[in-house]
């Protein structure tokens, strides 16, 4: 704002979910600090990060929950989801299986969230496109049954990071204002 103060008008949170090791961590690593890390090492317990963007001349702080290590255990719990207006349901274009899980995650997600929360599908490590085994129309297909939006993204590469969190943040920001 005006003389470098640093009023925030909104904070949002926003929740990743998915399986274990499909990059939630890095991807936020990458939003957060543009940073990246090939042997990320899981932590303990919920933990978030911030960062402040701009949108329509508006101050807004995207506070980011990690579920650090949980979904190991399916072990995300309500206060996880309490108060989040925006979700990444990350899954690993290289894992079948994660994206499988995406219906799960989504159910245990739209029972514990609030009505209106604003949901991506993230297709991650597209970098890995030799290994891919999730492919982007099956993918396109879910998000459409499911009214999500949907991007392939890579924290290794920063490929689509910024926008994927960053349409989550302006849609966020179209539907509270
Ligand atoms: P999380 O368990 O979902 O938090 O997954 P992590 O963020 O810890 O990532 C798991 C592993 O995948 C780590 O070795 C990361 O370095 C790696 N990884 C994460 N994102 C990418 C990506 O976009 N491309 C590639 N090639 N590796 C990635
Ligand atoms: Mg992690």
């Amino acid at each position: 704002g005006a003389f470098g103060g640093n009023k925030v008008d909104y904070v949002f949170k926003t929740v990743l979910i998915g399986d274990s090791a499909v990059g939630k961590s890095q991807l936020l690593a990458r939003f957060s600090r543009n940073e990246f890390s090939m042997d990320s090492k899981s932590t303990i317990g919920v933990e978030f990060q911030t960062r402040t963007v701009e949108i329509d001349h508006k101050s807004v702080k995207a506070q980011i929950w990690d579920t650090a290590g949980q979904e190991r255990y399916r072990a995300v719990t309500s206060a996880y989801y309490r108060g989040a207006v925006g979700a990444m349901l990350v899954y690993d274009i290289t894992k079948r299986q994660s994206f499988d899980h995406m219906a799960r995650w989504l159910e245990e997600l739209r029972g514990n969230a609030d009505k209106n929360i604003v949901i991506m599908l993230v297709g991650n490590k597209s970098d890995l496109e030799a290994h891919r085994e999730v492919s982007t129309e099956d993918a396109k297909e879910f998000a459409q049954m499911e009214n999500l939006y949907f991007m392939e993204t890579s924290a290794l590469e920063a490929t689509n990071v910024e926008q994927a969190f960053l349409t989550v943040l302006t849609e966020i920001y179209r539907v509270v204002s």
